[in-house]
């Protein structure tokens, strides 16, 4: 069993921009188009194969605007070959109208939340009718989702999406752990997530999130108990240790992928990837 898990790589995802505004604290986020070509394009000569995007506006607020999103796509397509584009349809500041804006430009895959949560500051909201609807436009577009799990109870929010026939019966789903006032990042608790996953949606491939100080530490769970791909990005962190900042998402990719190699696995290629997570 060893040998047979340690032949098998682990796909390396950075989300490379998320939606808090850049500060003086974090200026290595990339905001522009251009920022975010550049710093993905590095991040893949790192080794991540999938790439989770949000975009901004001028003012560094988040955008929904569909066509930001494809010059990001673009951008991607002709510089990091094989690499798999997901586009954010999270709410922070967004109009819950306006999310699914984007999924027209077809990407390979984009975020689901299938429940919502309280966050930092707001409630992180997505009703059932959102929900669903985003699901149809996806299945329309032929976008494959990644489902967000921020509470168990959205794990059943997939379940729901799969027996309505919008989402197929091996989707990949996401842990998040450590946002504040949501799941915490706790070992048993990934235990039974992986428990519930496993009894409800017995195909599904994972990974889990750790969110600012806990990035490094879930990422060891995840690896430790065999997950199809680990995540990592300014998005989530932007700090290597208390006093340091991380310089770049190239720099978080490399520490990932010193992990997984520690870990006795490795990194998956595009190909790789993209086979391991249903697409073509
Ligand atoms: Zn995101």
């Amino acid at each position: 069993m060893a040998g047979s898990r340690s032949a098998t790589p682990v796909v390396l995802a950075v989300a490379i921009t998320g939606s808090v505004p850049r500060k003086a604290d974090n200026p290595a986020v990339p905001v522009t188009v251009a920022e975010q070509i550049e710093s993905t394009h590095q991040a893949f000569e790192a080794g991540a194969t999938l790439a989770h995007i949000h975009v901004r506006n001028h003012d560094e607020s988040p955008s929904s605007d569909p066509e930001k999103f494809a010059a990001v796509q673009e951008g991607l397509r002709k510089h990091c070959s094989g690499m798999i584009v997901q586009f954010s349809t999270g709410g922070r500041g967004r109009d819950p109208a306006a999310r699914g804006l984007s999924l027209k430009h077809r990407p390979d895959m984009a975020s689901l939340s299938t429940g919502s949560v309280n966050f930092p500051t707001i409630v992180y909201e997505n009703p059932a009718s959102l929900v669903t609807d985003l699901a149809s436009q996806m299945k329309q577009h032929g976008v494959r989702p990644e489902i967000e799990i921020f509470d168990l109870s959205h794990l059943h929010g997939a379940k729901r999406l799969v027996e309505a026939g919008l989402i197929d019966a091996r989707p990949h789903v996401q842990f998040v752990m450590g946002v504040q006032n949501a799941m915490p990042a706790e070992e048993h608790l990934l235990d039974i997530l992986l428990t519930e996953t496993r009894r409800i949606l017995p195909e599904a491939t994972w990974t889990a999130a750790g969110i600012g100080r806990n990035q490094a530490v879930v990422m060891e769970w995840a690896l430790a108990r065999g997950a199809d791909a680990v995540r990592t990005g300014l998005e989530d962190n932007i700090r290597l240790t208390k006093d340091r900042l991380a310089a770049s998402n190239a720099e978080l990719v490399g520490l990932a992928a010193d992990k997984v190699r520690s870990h006795g696995r490795r990194v998956a290629t595009p190909a790789e990837a993209r086979a391991a997570l249903g697409l073509a």
